[in-house]
């Protein structure tokens, strides 16, 4: 159902007015985790200065070891409502349990499902029986097929609002965090009729790359391109290396503008 052969035209997934795939690029950014109420303000702020309006925060956390801070579940959720009402922002939050997706349709306009599950089947076919767009994150280990075939499981549920995301592969180089597969995306966007992001934060796991990797992603056809920020990133809670700061970001949203790769 994924494949270009089953649908020819480009699968648009309309969020709050915000169009992700088949025309023009988005941005999407974010705090890595919703810490309190005044962290995911700021970042707000900031995003309606500037015009955009994809908020992204991380509430229920998938963190490699137990004793990193977890998120705050769904007093997490709360805060992106209350901020993305105040704001008139759309939200994407990840949800990492089966049972919590129907709950989450009343707090995000998004339901991203992260790297670590992409492969948590039943957490596909829940959220493939909701009718609520789904950001699907490539496996740090998954084949660009087995990407599609857990695209599959939410699409065959009958979910068709779908977005893949590129978000960067295990390798032997030690330089990055991950490995970017620029090449997934032309193959993503070839194979597949879904709209295809590009998460350069965490592909990287560096700041000094965001730009250069997210004008990479762009000019391969990535529908959009997702990056981390936070007020203060030496304090936060969660990916402090990777983060910009507001300075850092509004610097690098004018230069992706200025390449003319973004609007
Ligand atoms: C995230 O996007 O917040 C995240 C944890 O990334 P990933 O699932 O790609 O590791
Ligand atoms: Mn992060």
């Amino acid at each position: 159902l994924v494949s270009r052969k089953k649908q020819k035209e480009d699968t648009v997934v309309e969020v709050k007015g915000v169009k992700i795939g088949g025309g023009e690029p988005v941005l999407i950014a974010d705090p890595c985790s919703v810490e309190s109420y005044e962290q995911v303000r700021a970042v707000a702020l900031n995003h309606k200065r500037q015009g955009l309006k994809l908020l992204r925060g991380g509430a229920f956390k998938p963190r490699t070891s137990p004793y990193d801070f977890q998120g705050l579940g769904i007093e997490g959720l709360k805060i992106l409502k209350r901020i993305a009402g105040e704001f008139d922002l759309a939200v994407i939050s990840e949800i990492v349990s089966p049972q919590d997706i129907e709950l989450a349709t009343e707090y995000v306009d998004v339901i991203q499902i992260g790297a670590r599950n992409m492969q948590n089947f039943e957490l596909l076919k829940a959220a493939g029986s909701v009718n609520h767009p789904v950001l699907l994150k490539r496996g740090m280990s998954a084949t660009i097929q087995e990407l599609m075939f857990a695209a599959e499981y939410i699409v065959s549920r009958g979910n068709k609002q779908v977005i893949l995301c590129e978000r960067g592969i295990r390798t032997y180089e030690k330089a990055t965090r991950n490995t970017l597969d620029i090449s997934a995306i032309p193959i993503l966007k070839q194979e597949t009729h879904l709209p295809v992001l590009a998460d350069v934060t965490h592909a990287t796991g560096r700041r000094d790359l965001l730009l250069p990797t997210a004008k990479a992603a762009l000019a391969a056809g990535a529908d959009g391109v997702m990056v981390e920020v936070h007020p203060d990133p030496a304090v936060a809670l969660s990916d402090a290396n990777q983060q910009m700061d507001l300075g850092q970001f509004n610097d690098f949203l004018s230069e992706l503008q200025a390449s003319g790769l973004l609007k």
